[in-house]
This record gives C-alpha cells, structure tokens and sequence, in this order.
C-alpha cells in the first residue's frame, strides 16, 4: 500500500494545515481541480476555496493546477483563480507533475500533491518522492470510472480519518 498511501488525510483544502507543510519545507502545490478545489457539480470555485489560494503567497507558498479534465473551461477556471494549469495531465504519470514541477520553479522536495483521488493525484506524486495530501471529494458527482474507484480507495484508506 506504499505507493497509494497519502502522507496527509484532511475533509477540505481548508483545513489543510499550511504552517505545517511550510515547516516541514513544502513550498509549492501542485493542485487537483475537480473534487479538490472545486466540487465536480459546480462551475466556479467556491469563496472559501479562493480565499485559501489567496493566503497561500503570504506563507511563502506557491500553486499550479494540474488537472486530468480534458475540457476547455478549465483554463477559464485557471485565469479566474490565477493560476497557472497543466491541463490533459494523465495523472498518475509523472510527466504532467514534471511539468507543474518546472512551472513553479519546484523540485519534488519541496512540492506537494493536493487533490481528492488516491489513484491519480497520491500515486503520482508518491512515484514522484512528493508529499501527498489527500481531501475527501468536494462532492459525490465523479465520472462512471472514478466511481468505480472510490470503492478501492476506501479499501486502501481502511477507515483512516482526516486529521481535520
Ligand atoms: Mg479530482
């Protein structure tokens, strides 16, 4: 279960504890969109949601969205929050990581995986070395074949909690 494990399990982006990470010397995101930062039955990213982004370069923090969603809003959805997308990512190959990595300017040391799918967004960034950070899906709209997955996730997670 090594590989599909995350380093950290939390209910939202939100209560992801940023002075943490930052302490253990992660500096940037590598972001999941649909579930993570936005609940896949809306269009636009929640307030709250925006907020959080927003705090992130007062921490010393930076973020990229590297989404598998292959349809042309999301780079709307990128330019409204600001911030660069690597789109058609084929997570959980690392090229796409790779690319978000060199976007940023990061190195896999001080990155992190954020994003709700333990096959795409935990197993790539572990195959990466990166710091993976699991949230519970923003809501239970996912594609037929994320769905069939959520049943093996919750068999990986075996009852494992959120930290918050
Ligand atoms: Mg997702």
């Amino acid at each position: 279960m090594g590989m599909l494990a995350p380093d950290l399990y939390y209910s939202s982006v939100t209560e992801i504890d940023l002075a943490m990470l930052s302490g253990s010397g992660v500096r940037h995101l590598l972001m999941d969109l649909d579930n993570t930062l936005m609940p896949r039955d809306r269009s636009d990213v929640p307030g709250e949601v925006r907020e959080w982004l927003d705090a992130l370069p007062g921490l010393g923090m930076d973020a990229c969205l590297v989404s598998n969603n292959w349809h042309a809003h999301v780079q709307g959805v990128a330019d409204l929050i600001g911030l660069p997308i690597v789109a058609k990512a084929l997570k959980p190959f690392p090229s796409a990581f790779r690319r978000g990595l060199a976007a940023l300017g990061a190195t896999p040391r001080d990155a992190a995986v954020v994003g709700d799918q333990i096959f795409t967004d935990v197993l790539g960034g572990n195959i990466l070395g990166m710091t993976t950070v699991l949230v519970k899906p923003q809501s239970s709209s996912d594609l037929p074949h994320t769905l069939l997955l959520r049943r093996a996730e919750r068999l990986v997670l075996a009852g494992r909690e959120p930290l918050a």
